[in-house]
């Protein structure tokens, strides 16, 4: 979100322009060809979702990489090339994209993309918020799809988008995504589960960023954390400070550091605290690129619950 004055820069500017002139005005005529559907997502849980639900009437182009911030992204020009071809966009929404003055209304504008090819997947959702601290405003969080009753939600939506964008083959597409949702919905119950599993003076989820509070107000896990959200300062003193103190107050078991994060701050809450860190690592912002251990939102969900429920539910 601090980066906007960069994305106004000239050379960028520039650059899109060629690409708007090169391939832009190409014909938009793709009737009755059986082609795949032109679709671009934010981020890599999104990519996968459309993948899984969209097959092979589908062809995904993401933006945001795996190991990239979500908060905050540059477009490159192929980036801007896929924005512009694009049938459909999704994005999550809940501002992880930097909501109306953020990094993907601001492409979507360029590429003078039509509404209704765009598509925010959290509009079914009810945002939670960060915490004004130090005068800033409230802010809404953006990490609702880790909560899997969110992620339920979000492919009912793309299914239903799919289905009407790709007409020729809604009913295979409606079946893909309805197999989908019952995986979702299985992994919903055994979060419900397997949380109600841990015992319940044990049942606080300690994670550098506040990336978790969905999933926790849903499943009955307490949340602490260092920081709000990855674009804020990350680990200051005071942050570090408060989080000590609130595990000298409560019973603590085990902190957890994101994959995507700056490990040192949590180090030194556990060295001040003797509380140890996770052997894993947990998983927020992001899954991995096709072939990683965790490449699909599924397997993120799935991975997630057993690490939390395994360290949460450990005699120490
Ligand atoms: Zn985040």
């Amino acid at each position: 979100m601090k980066k906007l004055a960069k994305w106004l820069g000239l050379p960028l500017l520039a650059v899109f322009l060629l690409a708007a002139c090169g391939t832009g005005k190409e014909s938009p005529d793709n009737s009755g060809s059986g082609d795949k559907l032109k679709v671009v997502t934010s981020f890599t849980i999104i990519a996968d979702m459309v993948r899984q639900i969209g097959g092979d009437y589908v062809e995904v182009h993401n933006l945001v990489p795996s190991g990239t911030d979500p908060h905050e992204y540059e477009p490159l020009p192929n980036d801007i090339k896929a924005a512009t071809d694009a049938d459909v966009l999704f994005y999550n929404g809940l501002n992880l994209e930097g909501g109306d003055k953020g990094w993907f209304k601001k492409l979507t504008d360029s590429v003078h993309q039509k509404d209704g090819n765009i598509f925010n997947l959290t509009e079914h959702v009810k945002p939670m918020y960060l915490a004004g601290e130090d005068g800033r405003d409230e802010e809404m969080n953006p990490h609702a799809f880790i909560d899997p009753g969110v992620g339920i939600k979000m492919a009912e939506d793309i299914t239903a988008v799919l289905k009407e964008k790709h007409p020729t083959d809604s009913d295979k597409i409606a079946a893909k995504g309805e197999e989908y949702i019952n995986r979702l919905k299985e992994l919903d119950k055994e979060y419900e589960e397997r949380i109600q599993d841990i015992p319940e003076e044990n049942r606080t989820l300690v994670t550098s960023e506040r990336a978790f509070q969905y999933m926790a107000s849903h499943y009955g896990l307490k949340e602490a954390f260092i920081w709000e959200i990855d674009t804020e300062e990350n680990g200051s003193p005071k942050q570090i400070k408060d989080l000590v103190g609130f595990i000298k107050d409560h019973d603590v078991p085990v902190l957890f550091v994101e994959s995507n994060v700056d490990t040192r701050p949590m180090e030194t809450v556990s060295k001040e605290t003797g509380v140890p860190i996770a052997e894993k690592p947990i998983y927020s912002d992001e899954i991995g690129d096709p072939g990683a251990a965790i490449d699909t939102y599924i397997k993120y969900l799935n991975y997630n619950i057993d690490l939390i429920h395994e360290e949460l539910s450990k005699q120490r």
